[in-house]
């Protein structure tokens, strides 16, 4: 396995839809255990796609301990209304509250191409929402109000210019004095 770089706000890809999976081949799945990988040395509870340069649709979450990968995923339902902080892998240091569903299904294909359905409340229901979202070329900073994000945007602003290239590159032993929250 090896820890993949991190693509940034302002890297195209992050604003891309991704395609569909049409078969979870070997090499899909490396790129799945990569990702794991990525996401935990980051200190994420998710990880999508497009945030390692790839296009398809598959993403990787950890809500609990609970690995969990969705190829192809699908929000059936969606009820309830909730509002909490997020950040994300792709915008270090930047958080802000959204408004998500309290509860979702979505229906996937797992590891190994099979149909499965997951039921995410709280924390997981908000993952799930993010790590879709980015599947679909969106971002967590869309749903701030105009005020919030020009604010969030002037802050990051500052923290991009740690990455000249648009790349994140995971070290592990930096990240002991990180901010608490959970990022996406
Ligand atoms: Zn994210």
């Amino acid at each position: 396995m090896s820890l993949l770089d991190i693509h940034v706000l302002g890297d195209p890809i992050l604003r891309e839809t991704t395609t569909p999976v049409a078969a979870v081949t070997d090499e899909l799945r490396r790129l799945i255990d990569d990702m794991f990988e990525t996401m935990y040395a980051a200190k994420g509870i998710g990880l999508a796609a497009p945030q390692v340069g790839r296009r398809e649709r598959i993403a990787v979450i950890d809500v609990d301990d609970v690995p969990l990968v969705v190829v192809n995923p699908d929000i059936r339902l969606s009820e309830g209304k909730v509002k909490g902080e997020e950040g994300c892998l792709s915008i270090p240091e930047i958080y802000g509250d959204v408004e998500r569903a309290g509860r979702v299904v979505v229906s996937a294909l797992d590891r190994d191409g099979n149909p499965i359905e997951v039921e995410g409340t709280e924390l997981l229901a908000r993952c799930l929402q993010h790590e879709i979202d980015h599947l679909h070329g969106r971002l967590f900073l869309d749903y701030l109000s105009v005020l919030k994000r020009r604010s969030a945007m002037s802050k990051w602003e500052k923290e991009r210019a740690k990455y000249p290239a648009l790349r994140r590159t995971i070290d592990p032993r930096d990240l002991a004095e990180q901010h608490n929250e959970e990022a996406l």
